[in-house]
């Protein structure tokens, strides 16, 4: 099925979903996965439910795409996120989520999705002699609803600020204008190493924090370089979401946002932005509510496209969450 075009009015979001295979881990102590994709858009759960069980939860679940347990995360990128990614060389925002409990193979991949996504994006340009190509890279974590620079030594929180002219801006944010491809990697392992600081320091962040690693191109005709007329500019936004496993946890308890807990703000928000846009436009979309969603906003919903890969784990003990996971998945349909 192909995705949505950029001229369709409609606000629709691309949605798939990913299984991973079983792990040794999971191998070695018999788990096994009941969950089977059983066509390129549907996935289904076939363990023996009780009756009741069946009659409270969905068993077949469908989605713009499904990526069974071996598919490559080239397929992944191809079928689920690149036309979404790509569009940022028309001029187009957009945002490429990966959700998921912890263990089920967000980074993995979206490691690999933003790496294909900058070698096309590299090949475009190639490909573009006609046209001057600028490309820069941010890359901020958030953890609280406080964000930090993972391009900068310095940890210390970063504003989030309303600018007259260019909107929402995270202050002082380091924004690398990138040299080449290998700049590119060089920046990614600084990255990394970043948010390792963090995981030391904070306990445990990767599964409650969230990462974005922000590319904006902007594009002229040579010929007519620094002519208005004849520029494009756009952002793609790559995002790592904490663990979904504090979301739904507060939502089936009916916990109360409160401090300590705002890893649940910014991905509630975002959840709910999700589900309003993919209703139409109409109602206030809360945007504002969180720094994840305030930061995305230019590159969500309006003109914007987004993709979501929610990422699933096979393993038994794990089949709340990945019911979770495919309710979310639902309502960002
Ligand atoms: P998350 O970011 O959601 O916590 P990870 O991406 O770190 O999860 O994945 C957890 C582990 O499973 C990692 O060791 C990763 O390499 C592995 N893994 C995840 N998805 C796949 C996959 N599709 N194929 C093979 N290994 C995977
Ligand atoms: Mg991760």
């Amino acid at each position: 099925k192909p995705m949505q075009g950029p001229s369709s009015n409609v606000e629709r979001i691309f949605v798939s979903v990913r299984l991973r295979p079983l792990n040794e881990k999971e191998i070695a102590r018999n788990d096994a996965s009941d969950w089977e994709c059983i066509n390129e858009t549907t996935i289904i759960y076939r363990n023996n439910l009780s009756v009741a069980e069946r009659s409270m939860y969905p068993t077949a679940y469908t989605f713009d795409r499904v990526f069974s347990h071996d598919c490559t995360t080239r397929k992944v990128y191809e079928e689920g996120a690149k036309e979404v990614a790509l569009s940022v060389v028309s001029g187009i925002n957009s945002s490429v989520f990966a959700y998921g409990q912890t263990s089920s193979g967000k980074t993995y991949t979206m490691t690999g999705i933003t790496e294909y996504s900058m070698a096309d994006i590299y090949d475009y340009i190639d490909r573009h002699k006609e046209r001057e190509f600028i490309l820069k890279l941010s890359a901020m974590e958030i953890y609280n609803e406080s964000v930090r620079d993972l391009l900068s030594t310095d940890s210390s929180p970063l504003r989030v600020l309303d600018d007259p002219e260019k909107g929402t801006i995270v202050e002082k944010l380091t924004e690398e204008t990138l040299k080449n491809w290998s700049h590119f990697k060089e920046l990614l392992s600084i990255c990394e190493a970043q948010r390792q600081i963090g995981e030391t320091s904070l306990n445990e962040t990767s599964s409650r924090s969230h990462q974005i690693l922000r590319l904006t191109m902007e594009s002229s005709v040579r010929e007519f370089f620094g002519n208005g007329t004849s520029c494009l500019a756009a952002t793609v936004n790559f995002v790592d979401l904490a663990g979904s496993e504090r979301a739904s946890q507060a939502l089936s308890a009916g916990t109360r946002l409160k401090e300590g807990c705002h890893i649940n703000r910014s991905l509630l928000t975002l959840g709910t932005v999700i589900r309003k846009l993919s209703k139409g436009r109409s109602g206030h979309v809360p945007y504002r509510d969180s720094k994840l969603t305030r930061i995305l906003q230019s590159s969500l919903g309006g003109n914007a496209r987004t993709a979501i890969i929610c990422t699933l784990s096979p393993a038994r003990i794990h089949v709340e969450q990945s019911r979770n996971t495919l309710l979310f998945a639902s309502c960002a349909k």
